[in-house]
């Protein structure tokens, strides 16, 4: 990169990306690192600052005049700290060792947000507001479990022309992922005493039969997504212990991977087709699939629900929005590969669900995302920081149209 900020930049990053690390913000308990962004952007001067029913909190830079609006999307929420012995570094100290920033959240991704915020504010003073359109950050809340399902408010609200995301890319231009759902397989039966088993129908055994057909499936494959697996995570059967009782309940768990063109339906129909196969051989078969859902509470007191299905998106290589920000990154000597994801992120909603454009940048390694010493390498909040300003002069300095 040919571009450095300033010593006084850099600072003003490195402080913010601390103090957010600084406040804990488990799911649904994301409301004092929302109090700390609204005074950053209360002493930044930008022009709106909101939050909505969920508790996402959206900053926006107005441009002089109209033209596109830009969200930049990263959630406040982290994973809790399991087993915070198992940590050599403090999980809320934000340390800096050997130009790493340690803590729950660097990685995903705090300090992703807090370069975004602290990006908007350069662009806003290098560029004295002469651009056409908006520049919005948001923090979205409850991402850890529910992908994108905040998000549709801010969506909603702003209606954004083109999304960056700010998951771990370590700095380079992700265009799409796989999708993630949650499949939940019940089987029914019939209970009886165990010492007389002929008498019912067990249900745990009814799923035996429907696994093993599942787990003989070929996966459908993308050419750059990749595979989209079907893997069994959980098996329960009811009652449980099941003391001398042939179980009347069985129930398991599939998380799969979203492919592009895949839906809600064609999804379910090749294990509906099973399901139906098997009743036919043995009519005491008695087999139902469906979405997984789920209920949290946001730290407003909303509930937030959904059922378990985020899909995949993918921008082509030759859209529109790929080919200016990567002009715009060649304009200041940075080619970052042009990749994917490999996991689930707000884009589900964004691309996957709302057909916005949707382009991921963010600092740092995928895979240090929920580890022990979660860390961050200090540079590459400094280049993640300059690299989000590039891509707001990027699409919001030219004239032409994204899309
Ligand atoms: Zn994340």
């Amino acid at each position: 990169m040919t571009e450095q900020l300033s010593e006084e930049r850099r600072q003003q990053v490195l402080d913010l990306c601390r103090d957010l690390i600084r406040i804990r913000s488990y799911s649904g308990e994301e409301e004092k690192v929302v109090e700390r962004l609204k005074e950053f952007y209360t002493a930044c001067g930008f022009d709106e600052v909101r939050t909505d029913e969920y508790g996402n909190l959206t900053a926006i830079i107005n441009g002089n005049r109209p033209g596109p609006t830009i969200l930049f999307d990263a959630h406040m929420d982290t994973v809790p700290v399991q087993d915070p012995e198992s940590w050599k570094h403090d999980p809320f100290g934000a340390q800096i060792e050997d130009g790493m920033l340690y803590g729950r959240g660097t990685t995903d991704m705090k300090c992703a947000l807090a370069c975004m915020a602290t990006a908007a504010g350069f662009f806003a003073r290098d560029t004295g507001r002469d651009f056409a359109g908006r520049v919005a950050v948001a923090g979205i809340v409850h991402e850890e479990c529910f992908e994108g399902i905040a998000s549709r408010a801010v969506s909603r609200d702003l209606k954004p022309d083109l999304v960056v995301i700010g998951e771990a890319s370590e700095l380079k231009l992700k265009i799409g992922q796989r999708g993630r759902a949650e499949i939940l397989l019940e089987t029914y039966g019939v209970p009886a005493h165990s010492s007389n088993p002929e008498k019912g129908v067990n249900a745990a055994y009814a799923m035996c039969r429907a696994v093993e057909r599942i787990h003989a499936m070929a996966p459908s494959v993308h050419e750059f997504l990749g595979k989209g697996i079907l893997e069994l995570t959980d098996i329960k059967s009811l009652p449980y212990p099941g003391k001398s009782v042939v179980p009347e309940y069985c129930s398991a768990t599939y998380d799969r991977r979203l492919l592009v063109g895949e839906t809600k339906e064609s999804v379910l129909a090749p294990i509906r087709r099973i399901l139906e196969e098997l009743h036919e051989e043995d009519p005491s078969f008695k087999g139902n699939v469906s979405y997984a859902s789920g209920e949290e509470t946001c730290y407003t007191g909303e509930k937030i629900r959904a059922e378990r299905y985020f899909p995949a998106w993918l921008l082509e290589r030759d859209h529109p929005a790929v080919q200016r920000v990567m002009e715009g990154f060649r304009s200041h000597g940075y080619e970052p590969e042009i990749t994917k994801y490999s996991f689930c992120t707000n884009g589900s909603h964004y691309c996957g669900e709302a057909g916005i454009p949707c382009l991921g940048m963010g600092p740092s390694r995928e895979n240090i995302a929920h580890t022990i010493d979660e860390y961050v390498p200090v540079e590459e909040l400094y280049a993640a920081a300059q690299i989000y300003e590039w891509m707001m002069e990027a699409f919001l300095c030219k004239t032409d149209k994204l899309s």
